[in-house]
């Protein structure tokens, strides 16, 4: 080959090579093709959604807070994406928030919301949705706004943290019979179900030791293989930090009632773990406080981590068996249990 033909290919090789990835880059490069705001009410919970379309699927964004100089101001910043034909700057309700911006940074399209109230954790959420045909939306960014009050079924102080729920009883074993029937074992997993929809929430890693009507060892257990096949949930998940186990009380009078946690002193933590429960459950349910007691229940001895028991009320009493079977009051629990949790580990230093 001559020399001259030889630069010549390098040239053409050189000009692909520049050529390709600019070419995919440019094709693969998002556009804003809507703009959707709305203040929501869900059950409780009221919110500004922020829904912005974009022609293809979002690939990754990074959401961060504005820190000291800017604390209002949440930044979302959208790889490959750029502003398309929407208007730079849109007002928004005033109540969640005033303002948001679009601004093409190249590679990134930068989001920015000037909300309310400081951003923080509790009281922002973003997340994506793929095109939904049948609803005729597209991709989509959606930005929750949840103001002051935060977000429901969001606990500051848990994020990291790996805590096993036990939902007393499951399958052939009932637990105790109340009110109209209700079943302990049917409590006490809709609460652990909520307490773990909160845990998640708030950046908590949950084991749970059964998700359904069951026996966790099997029908024909002894006590001791079932309620161990429980604890086994906490030995064998790396990092446990709480074992929680989550019941209902009952007696022969119908007239007992109230909110109680027990634990076993194996550490001083399974103390103060079982106050802090308390306290958040009764500050929640607001039930007569029956306190913290000591007890040898198998699964708070046996478990290596600190744990406790929670008696959430009363299924054998009339006014409290309606409360259980109660979805608020359930809402209400649950979340006094995580806010206790939370409250536990900033006491324990843990
Ligand atoms: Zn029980």
């Amino acid at each position: 080959m001559k020399k001259s033909s030889c630069w010549q290919l390098l040239w053409i090789v050189a000009l692909c090579l520049w050529l390709i990835p600019s070419l995919t880059f440019a094709a693969s490069m998002r556009k804003v093709t809507s703009f959707q705001s709305q203040v929501v009410t869900e059950g409780r919970q009221r919110f500004l959604r922020i829904e912005i379309g974009m022609n293809g699927p979002i690939n990754d964004y990074e959401v961060k807070g504005d820190g000291i100089l800017n604390p209002n101001r949440l930044t979302i910043d959208v790889d490959q994406a750029e502003k398309g034909d929407v208007r730079t700057e849109i007002l928004l309700d005033r109540q969640f928030a005033k303002t948001l911006r679009f601004q093409d940074t190249g590679k990134k399209l930068r989001i920015m919301v000037g909300m309310q109230v400081p951003a923080a954790d509790r009281n922002y959420r973003v997340y994506t949705l793929e095109k939904d045909r049948r609803a005729g939306k597209p991709h989509r960014l959606i930005i929750e706004l949840y103001g002051e009050g935060g977000r429901r079924g969001h606990v500051a102080g848990l994020k990291g943290r790996t805590i096993v729920i036990d939902p007393g009883h499951g399958g052939s074993d009932t637990g105790a019979v109340g009110v109209g029937g209700l079943r302990e074992k049917d409590v006490t997993l809709e609460v652990s179900k909520k307490v773990r929809d909160i845990l998640e929430n708030s950046g908590v890693t949950v084991v749970m030791t059964r998700e359904d009507d069951r026996d966790v060892y099997g029908p024909t257990a002894t006590d001791a293989q079932e309620l161990q096949a429980r604890v086994n949930y906490g030995s064998y998940t790396p990092n446990v930090d709480v074992f929680l186990s989550i019941h209902c009380n009952a007696y022969t009078s119908a007239s007992s009632n109230g909110t109680e946690t027990y634990y076993y002193p194996k550490t001083w933590l399974d103390g103060l773990l079982a106050q802090n429960l308390q306290a958040g459950m009764i500050q929640h349910g607001d039930r007569r406080d029956r306190g913290v007691h000591e007890a040898r229940f198998y699964v708070c001895r046996h478990s290596t981590m600190p744990a406790a028991l929670v008696e959430l009320a009363f299924i054998t009493n009339y006014v409290e068996g309606n409360l259980l079977a109660d979805e608020d009051f359930q809402d209400e629990m649950a979340q006094g249990i995580a806010e206790g949790l939370a409250n536990y580990f900033a006491a324990s230093g843990t």
